[in-house]
């Protein structure tokens, strides 16, 4: 019998059980997690505005709901258990671990208390059990603070939002009633962030943000959205390739020339600024400005990359939070590329492994939006696929009972009923509270809960 153990429940491992599912329904497929909750980043990443997007969560349920298919939440797979210690379990391990790691900027003062990865912050306010410690800084004055936004993709924007509308809580008293953390939300309401800056190293063409995050921006009432038309003026060329451009490229540029043209007045500002490389955290013991090089653009429109020149420029800011990737750590033993962060595959395929393969954003790096991993998962499976014909790998010969038994002797495990349980219990909360669920902030909470202590 073929079996397959999937590492990880975010997007790229459910996406792959389901595929695998479906070419061999007599098999089973065992997906493990390191937390209680399946659906990764969908769960602790997508910003708690956004609850459309969680939705997918509900297709993801009726993956988990097939008979073939096991959750096994609480183990860390690498030091819980090794890859080694399963492998004789599995005809295959596909590796969707994701990347949940910050990139650093590598410049002075970056650990500045004031100075937040995006990781940190977009996980305490996601209630991410990992960052339950995180602890917000105080500023030296709660009715007018100022952030610099390092990086304009998509979580960048998230995080302009949630400061925004948390310090403008007349207008958007909606985001209590999110899954928010209750702590985060009600800490960041005591503070009014007038002054937001989203600031990225290259120009309006190269932004990384989707243009449907951006054209959010405009809808923000009581914000005032603030780019020099001079940041927008393109060289001829420019002008020449945006018009055969890919579309979100042309929409971006269509969204951030109506922010210029607006010349709203509003308390709260979020000023756009493109072409400046950070170069240092200026402050001690708190931040009190970032200092950034400017930078020219070098290379065609669509390869683009800045060059730093001697030019700088400082902008105040009581925060700064650093948003740029996420990038992704091996599990132990397995053959990794340390440059990109990913396992180095082909289709799918861990090169110089046996029996091991991988999908997702540890496979092609943090990129691409949740759709993107059903893609991705699928050109996985069909790389097994044609594996197993080929008979480049074999059915596993152990039994999967004695694996089971054997992390269950060693700890605490769930299953996915168990999460339903969570998940009832969260939405009761969430209803006692006026919110759309309260999540549990601690894997031990969890653990405390099904125990029934
Ligand atoms: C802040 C943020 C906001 C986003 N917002 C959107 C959005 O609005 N719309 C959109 O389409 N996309 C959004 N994305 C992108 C989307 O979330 C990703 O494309 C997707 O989650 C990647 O899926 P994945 O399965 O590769 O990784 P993940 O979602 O990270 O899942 C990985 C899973 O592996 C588990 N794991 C990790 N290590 C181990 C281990 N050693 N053993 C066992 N389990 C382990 C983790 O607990 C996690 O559940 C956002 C991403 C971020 C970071």
């Amino acid at each position: 019998m073929h079996n397959f153990a999937i590492v990880g429940a975010g997007p790229s491992g459910i996406y792959a059980a389901d595929a695998l599912a479906n070419k061999f329904p007599t098999s089973k497929m065992l997906i493990f997690d390191s937390i209680s909750s399946p659906y990764g980043l969908v769960r602790s990443g997508v910003a708690p505005d956004h609850e459309k997007i969680k939705e997918v969560s509900r297709i993801f349920d009726k993956v988990f709901s097939k008979d073939n298919i096991q959750f096994v939440g609480g183990v860390k797979i690498g030091s819980d258990i090794g890859i080694e210690e399963l492998k004789p379990y599995f005809s295959a391990i596909v590796l969707c671990h994701g990347a949940s790691l910050d990139r650093k900027l590598g410049i002075a003062n970056e650990n500045l208390k004031n100075v937040i990865p995006a990781t940190s912050f977009v996980g305490w306010y996601n209630v991410n059990p990992e960052y339950s410690n995180f602890i917000f800084p105080e500023p030296k004055d709660k009715n007018n603070c100022s952030a610099v936004i390092i990086g304009q993709g998509n979580v960048a924007i998230d995080i302009s939002r949630i400061l925004l509308k948390s310090s403008i809580k007349e207008l958007y008293n909606g985001l209590s009633e999110t899954d928010i953390s209750r702590t985060a939300l009600s800490e960041l309401r005591k503070y009014s962030f007038r002054k937001v800056h989203l600031v990225g190293r290259r120009g309006p063409l190269q932004a990384a943000c989707t243009d449907k995050e951006l054209k959010e921006l405009c809808k923000l009432e009581g914000v005032s959205v603030i780019i020099s038309e001079d940041e927008l003026k393109l060289s001829e060329e420019e002008q020449n390739w945006l018009t055969q451009a890919p579309k979100g490229i042309q929409k971006n540029y269509e969204i951030l020339t109506e922010f210029a043209q607006n010349k709203s007045n509003n308390d709260f500002e979020l000023h756009i600024k493109f072409c400046l490389s950070p170069h240092s955290f200026i402050g001690e013991p708190e931040l009190q400005a970032v200092s950034f090089s400017k930078t020219n653009l070098s290379g065609t429109p669509e390869r683009r990359s800045a060059i730093i020149t001697n030019e700088q420029e400082e902008i105040t800011a009581d925060y700064a939070f650093v948003s740029v990737g996420y990038k992704g750590k091996s599990i132990p033993g397995v053959n990794f590329d340390d440059s990109s962060n990913t396992y180095p595959n082909v289709a799918g395929r861990i090169e110089n492994e046996n029996g091991l393969y991988t999908s997702g954003w540890i496979k092609r790096g943090p990129s691409g939006v949740i759709g993107t991993n059903k893609s991705d998962s699928v050109e996985t499976v069909t790389t097994i696929v044609n594996d197993i014909e080929s008979g480049l790998i074999k059915e596993s010969s152990k039994d999967l009972k004695e694996l089971l038994e054997k992390i269950s002797n060693k700890m605490f495990t769930s299953s996915y009923l168990d999460w339903k349980k969570l998940d009832a219990e969260e939405l009761r909360l969430g209803a006692t509270y006026n919110k759309s669920r309260v999540k549990f902030e601690t894997q031990e909470k969890m653990y405390d809960f099904l125990k029934g202590d």
